[in-house]
Formats: structure tokens, C-alpha cells, sequence
């Protein structure tokens, strides 16, 4: 089951409201943070005290991953070496692998042109798909990281993890959509959105039971 995944317009709106709920809510969030700390301390019911703040430290994490888009004026576009970049997104996601008892084998073409990105947001993008792929083998497995040139730069991250099944492939991509316990259903809107910004695309191919391909695609500069 291939298929393009474009969700720009829903995207757009939603980015929009995310930076304005991100800006709002940060520091008051901080300061709310530690008052219950702080109260923490100070007896009390504690449990009603650890549920506010594990309640708290989850709003801040789904703040957080909203607020890569929730800066316009500090994206800076610049061309970029894709091999560096994603060495070092392997090198940030090496513990998560290995507790999941994943490897990760990379193949990048010879003489590949850099991107014209910006760097913190294609690394979120990246990460986020490394991520995923790693958290949907949860028996271990291989994530094959490569890169080919085409018609455009195409970055492949394959899993040989659970799956999606064919009539979820549409949701993927909707804020807060996730089939896990702890996730936020954040990763991929963000990601989708990232990568229409920087005039690319990401597909799926994904087989239940054999594994998902996610492949992002960007312009040759
Ligand atoms: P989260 O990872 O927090 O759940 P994402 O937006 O990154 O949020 O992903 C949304 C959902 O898409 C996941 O919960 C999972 O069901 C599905 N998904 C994403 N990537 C993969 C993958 N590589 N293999 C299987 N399912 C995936
Ligand atoms: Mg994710």
C-alpha cells in the first residue's frame, strides 16, 4: 500500500494555533511546575501532587514538540551535507535502539548534494521517523537509514517492525493520532509539515507484519 501523504492544508492551520498555544502556555506551565514542586515538598496528598505533575510534565512534552514550529522568524535555511547530519541524528537515537535491541545499518550514495534546509528542523524530521521506526520493533530488528538521488534527494527509513495496517495509513499525520501508550500522536504531523515547508514530501509503504518504509523526499537545490 503506497501512498502519498499530503496534509498541508490541515497542517497549516493546525501550526498556526500550535505556535499561538505554545507561546502562551510555556511559561506560566514553568511557573505552575514549581509550585506544585514545591508543595511536593511540603506534604500534602502526595499522590494527587505526583499525578499533577506527571500531568504537567506531559503538557510540557507535547508543548515542546509543537514548539519547533512555533519560531518563524529564527528559520534560517542553509545548504547542508545530509551525511554528517544524519550520522548524527544515528548517534542521538543509538541508546533507544539498543535498548530495543535495534541496529542500524546506513547506505548513502557517493556524491550526494546538499539540501538546502533548516538544519534543526530536517534533524527533528529525521529523528522522529528514526524513532518510530525503532519503537515499532518491539523485538528487535534492523532499521535500514539510506540515501539516493533521484529526481529529488530521497532519505529511506525501513523498519521491519508491526506495520500499519492499510486503513490507518490515512490517519497518519493527524494531531494525535498514536497507537502507543506514551506517545503523543505529535511526530508526524510535525514531520509532514517540516518537509512541505522545505518544498518535499513523505510517503509510506508499509505491510502488516513485514515492516514500513517512510521516505522523505526533498529538492536537489
Ligand atoms: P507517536 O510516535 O508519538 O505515536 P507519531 O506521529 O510519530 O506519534 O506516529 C503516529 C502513529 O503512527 C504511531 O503511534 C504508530 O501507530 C504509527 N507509526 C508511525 N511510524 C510507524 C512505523 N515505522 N511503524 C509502524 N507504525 C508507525
Ligand atoms: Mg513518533
Amino acid at each position: 500500500a503506497e501512498e502519498m501523504v499530503r496534509k498541508s492544508e490541515l497542517l497549516s492551520v493546525v501550526g498556526q494555533m500550535a505556535a499561538g498555544v505554545a507561546h502562551e502556555i510555556r511559561n506560566p506551565l514553568t511557573s505552575l511546575k514549581g509550585f506544585v514542586q514545591l508543595l511536593k515538598t511540603h506534604g500534602g496528598k502526595q499522590e494527587y501532587f505526583s499525578i499533577m505533575l506527571s500531568e504537567l510534565n506531559r503538557i510540557e512534552f507535547i508543548i515542546s514538540e509543537f514548539l519547533v514550529l512555533a519560531k518563524p522568524q529564527a528559520v534560517v535555511h542553509r545548504l547542508c551535507e545530509i551525511k554528517p547530519l544524519l550520522d548524527h541524528i544515528i548517534a542521538l537515537a543509538k541508546t533507544h535502539a539498543i535498548m530495543n535491541n535495534v541496529q542500524i545499518i546506513t547506505q548513502y550514495e557517493p556524491n550526494l548534494p546538499c539540501i538546502n534546509a533548516e538544519e534543526n528542523q530536517i534533524k527533528q524530521v529525521f529523528l522522529n521517523l528514526l524513532k518510530n521506526a525503532i519503537e515499532a520493533m518491539p523485538n528487535g530488528g534492523e532499521v535500514r537509514v539510506s540515501v539516493r538521488r533521484e529526481e529529488t534527494i530521497v532519505i529511506s527509513f525501513q523498519d521491519q517492525g508491526c506495520g500499519i495496517p492499510e486503513d490507518r495509513i490515512a490517519k497518519l499525520g493527524e494531531p494525535f493520532y498514536t497507537t502507543k501508550e506514551s506517545g503523543t500522536g505529535l511526530g508526524l504531523m510535525v514531520s509532514f509539515k517540516i518537509i512541505s515547508h522545505h518544498g518535499g514530501n513523505i510517503s509510506v509503504d508499509s505491510k502488516v507484519g513485514v515492516g514500513t518504509t517512510f521516505e522523505v523526499r526533498l529538492p536537489v537545490p
